[in-house]
């Protein structure tokens, strides 16, 4: 109407708007009472946008200072689970060199009981963790796919994020054995534990050091469908992987009739085909094209070709896959989800599947009820703080000796010290602390 106006109305234009208002209203008024073709007729030949607003199921906010009661993201922090629910979020869903666009794999499963659990937690995930402003002691149960970093490069942030951050028990972690037993996740965590010696000694004197165990559950990785985990009625299987080495699984999560299946890194395999029927929500890996595997990735065309099809799955591989398993809704993740990326191996997956499909982002969210599921994005802190937990974190232990020896100590700059202790007085009555040089 504003562009009509502009240009200068003139006796002809209004009499057609008159004309076609007429029109449209005489269809719309007589919809009610036309055969149901009739209608269909007449709706085709109208713009939409005239149809009358009672037939649409939308809710109306009619209050300009009101609240819309569907923002169609998720807000941390804002949902109560249903006790009949799951919620999933992906935390990463990229590749081994992650990028602040994109972290590399876990995905975070919430069941309606309460619990949760993680699966893997590659590198760059828990900044993305984080943002789900969930306590550090509701995140102890790390479920790694297999040791490759970009499924478990950030235990280290959650293993000192997570302490720092109040949890008060150790953190478990489930893994698969190796072919050797320095291939196995009992030796990384081991490793792990030593590479990260310094930290955990220094923070154990200061903070209790109970959150800085891992308690390691190892299962064979040749188990098929084995029961890895069985508590509080909910069951994890492992199924074997087949991804460059020995020791890759995937996991089948069952609780409360629902069945989540997480699939680490593999090729196409008989183990997942056979136990991953009938699922709910299957997240499988969905490699680049192998042009894109050239272009971005720097590939020469053989090795393109071997990340596709020998040590990952293809698009069109991971589309055959979902056919043949039919799951409610697939989840195809572990590549760079990007403009240039996406639409090709989107078109690649639809070759060979037609059903409910997700096409993996970092902090793509899915409400699975019985009735439905529902994908969104969260919508969620840049700079999330640590929610505090049902339990404050216990005392550090007394018997643990001091770290800083005599020669560290007495270099401690006398000048800024003599400022703190003017600066925290206030400080230190108000929060009944006893004077500098006391106990
Ligand atoms: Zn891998
Ligand atoms: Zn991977």
């Amino acid at each position: 109407m504003a562009k009509i106006k502009n240009a200068g109305p003139s006796i002809f234009v209004v009499a057609m708007i008159a004309g076609l208002v007429g029109y449209i209203l005489g269809c719309t008024r007589g919809e009610r009472d036309q055969p149901a073709q009739a209608q269909s007729v007449a709706a085709n030949q109208q713009n939409v946008e005239t149809q009358p607003s009672e037939q649409s199921s939308r809710a109306r906010l009619t209050d300009p200072n009101g609240t819309v009661s569907d923002r169609y993201v998720y807000y941390p922090g804002t949902e109560k689970l249903g006790s009949d629910e799951v919620r999933i979020v992906a935390c990463g869903t990229g590749m081994p060199a992650a990028r602040r666009g994109q972290a590399a794999a876990c995905f975070l499963v919430e069941l309606g009981n309460g619990d949760k659990f993680l699966f893997d937690i590659g590198t760059g995930s828990m900044a993305n963790i984080m943002s789900l402003n969930i306590p550090a002691d509701f995140l102890t149960k790390i479920f790694l796919s297999h040791l490759h970093t970009d499924h478990w490069g950030d235990l280290d942030n959650i293993w000192a994020g997570g302490w720092t951050g109040g949890r008060t028990r150790p953190l478990e972690v489930w893994g698969p054995s190796g072919s050797r037993d320095d291939m196995g996740t009992k030796s990384a965590i081991e490793g792990f534990r030593q590479a990260y010696n310094w930290d955990y000694v220094t923070r154990w004197v200061k903070i209790s050091s109970i959150p800085g165990q891992i308690t390691v559950h190892e299962f064979d990785f040749k188990g098929v469908n084995q029961v890895v985990y069985d508590q509080n009625d909910v069951v994890i299987r492992s199924v074997p992987a087949i991804h460059a080495g020995d020791g890759p699984v995937s996991f089948i999560l069952e609780w409360n009739g629902y069945k989540i299946v997480y699939g680490g890194d593999t090729a196409p395999n008989n183990w997942f085909i056979k136990h991953c029927r009938d699922a709910d929500f299957i997240v499988h890996e969905c490699m680049l094209t192998p042009e894109q595997l050239m272009e971005f990735y720097g590939q020469p065309a053989p090795r393109a070709m071997m990340m596709q099809s020998d040590i990952h799955t293809s698009a069109q591989a991971f589309g055959k896959v979902m056919s043949e398993l039919k799951p409610r809704h697939a989840v195809a993740y572990h590549f760079f989800n990007e403009e240039a990326t996406r639409y090709a191996i989107h078109d690649a997956v639809r070759q060979t599947y037609a059903g409910p499909l997700s096409m993996a982002d970092d902090m793509m969210v899915w409400n699975i009820t019985r009735e439905r599921i529902r994908e969104r994005m969260a919508v969620s802190a840049d700079d999330a703080w640590d929610v505090a937990g049902p339990t404050p974190q216990p005392l550090p232990d007394k018997k643990f000796p001091p770290q800083e020896s005599e020669f560290t100590l007495k270099e401690r700059w006398l000048p800024a010290i003599e400022v703190d202790n003017e600066a925290f007085r206030d400080f230190r009555k108000k929060h009944g602390l006893p004077e500098p040089g006391k106990r």
